[in-house]
């Protein structure tokens, strides 16, 4: 059973202050986790977490990590420019991007960022840009055909097409890459690699180290190259459905250790350093979306209308995807009515829950819809004229904060052109 992390005494007292919707974040569970992640992978002196930004891109939040000892992972220019506003520099940022414009390798560089190349043929695009490459540098590898992880009685436990995705390396241009950042001057080398999304299993970020391990060995033999750090990227997922079971990071970090092992330290290269880039398992628990039952509607279905719409969570629209609601208050009450809870979009898939049993709901009622904290505030757009509302800060002592505003229509209007 999930269980809301704010109580509705708490958010009773709240919307005096703040209206609905809005997001809430919960800063004693964030700084529990990330100490949980760290302790983790206490065994290789180097680890870091470098938060990925696109996750949850609000100065509170970043600067609250970075007092857990994080680092930011960045993929565009103003994710760039936001870390460095929050205090992040030099190796606290890395650079993982795409299809990049020359402005953000630039900035990138000025930072001291770590850059992560996408492709074999952004060396050059980098060396022409920069004018010269880095010490150190990372290359993201794609392995190609299908990921798979363990059967379990619903088929596949993990199971990803990395052919099918645009980033990254072959293994042959991995070879080539190396070699040919090493004339160049590299000369600390990290691997990265993204196979799979939303993990529910302890095993990914194991086997995934197994792969860029062992691959690590045959290129520090084919390159001569000093491999520094391997990054595992993101992918460690959380458990959206009360039904499913959550990842334990301490057996994660085992694993990886076990792999280490194994494979690294055998081949006595027991200097490198783990990375991750988590997103999603640093902040989805610790974030809801906090919304006002607004509307009924008896007609082919049962409708309870929310003041919150996809503009805010978009990820049910988008992917259909789950996210648990608590009726506040109702929490252990029978859930003996079947409703579809809807925005106001004027588009169908604006529903954050469909045939949803849940306790019979009045008007008025507050809905805390569950784990908003990552990808949530973040993708909202402003379709239909709708605006992106407040985030809140939970303090551990159970004050609130407010550390973003929501959008009003002056924002709105600001990019537009009249005359
Ligand atoms: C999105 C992303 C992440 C974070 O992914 P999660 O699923 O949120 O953990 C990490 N690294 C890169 C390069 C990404 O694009």
């Amino acid at each position: 059973m999930k269980r809301p992390f704010v109580t509705l005494p708490q958010l009773q007292e709240i919307v005096k202050t703040y209206p609905t919707p809005f997001h809430l974040y919960d800063e004693k569970g964030i700084r529990e986790n990330a100490r949980a992640m760290k302790a983790a992978f206490a065994w290789n002196p180097g680890f870091k977490e470098y938060f990925a930004v696109k996750a949850t891109p609000t100065p509170a939040i970043l600067k609250l990590l970075r007092e857990e000892g994080c680092g930011v992972d960045c993929s565009s220019l103003t994710e760039l420019m936001l870390s460095d506003r929050c205090g992040f520099g030099g190796s606290e940022i890395m650079f993982s991007s795409n299809d990049t414009p020359a402005e953000e390798f630039v900035l990138a560089d000025k930072l001291g960022a770590t850059i992560n190349l996408d492709d074999f043929t952004h060396i050059d695009f980098l060396q022409k840009t920069i004018g010269h490459i880095p010490e150190t540098i990372s290359c993201r590898y794609n392995p190609g055909g299908t990921f798979t992880l363990g059967e379990s009685k619903e088929g596949f436990q993990v199971m990803d097409k990395p052919g099918d995705a645009k980033y990254g390396f072959t293994r042959p241009q991995l070879t080539e890459g190396f070699k040919k950042l090493k004339e160049m001057g590299a000369k600390h080398f990290g691997l990265h690699a993204f196979l799979a999304s939303n993990t529910l299993s302890n095993d990914y970020y194991p086997a995934l180290a197994r792969i860029l391990f062992q691959t690590a060995v045959e290129l520090q033999k084919e390159t001569g190259c000093h491999i520094a750090f391997i990054n595992l990227s993101g992918g460690v997922g959380v458990p959206y459905r009360p039904d499913q079971t959550a990842n334990d990071i301490a057996v994660i970090g085992e694993g990886v250790r076990k792999a280490y092992e194994e494979v690294l330290v055998s081949a006595g290269m027991g200097d490198v350093s783990i990375f991750t880039e988590l997103g999603r398992f640093m902040l989805a628990p610790y974030g809801c979306l906090v919304t006002k039952a607004t509307h009924f509607k008896h007609t082919y279905k049962e409708y309870v209308g929310v003041d919150a719409c996809a503009a805010n969570l978009m990820r049910p629209a988008m992917y259909g995807a789950y996210h648990h609601i608590t009726v506040m208050g109702k929490e252990d009450a029978p859930c003996d009515h079947v409703y579809d809870v809807t925005g106001g979009l004027c588009e169908n898939n604006d529903k954050f829950a469909i045939d949803r049993a849940l306790p019979e709901i009045d008007l008025g009622d507050l809905l805390v819809i569950h784990d908003a904290g990552a990808h949530g505030h973040s993708m909202g757009y402003q379709y239909n004229g709708r605006l992106r509302s407040s985030e809140l800060l939970l303090r551990p002592d159970g004050s609130v904060k407010l550390i973003r505003r929501a959008e009003t229509p002056a924002d709105y209007f600001a990019t537009m052109v009249f005359d």
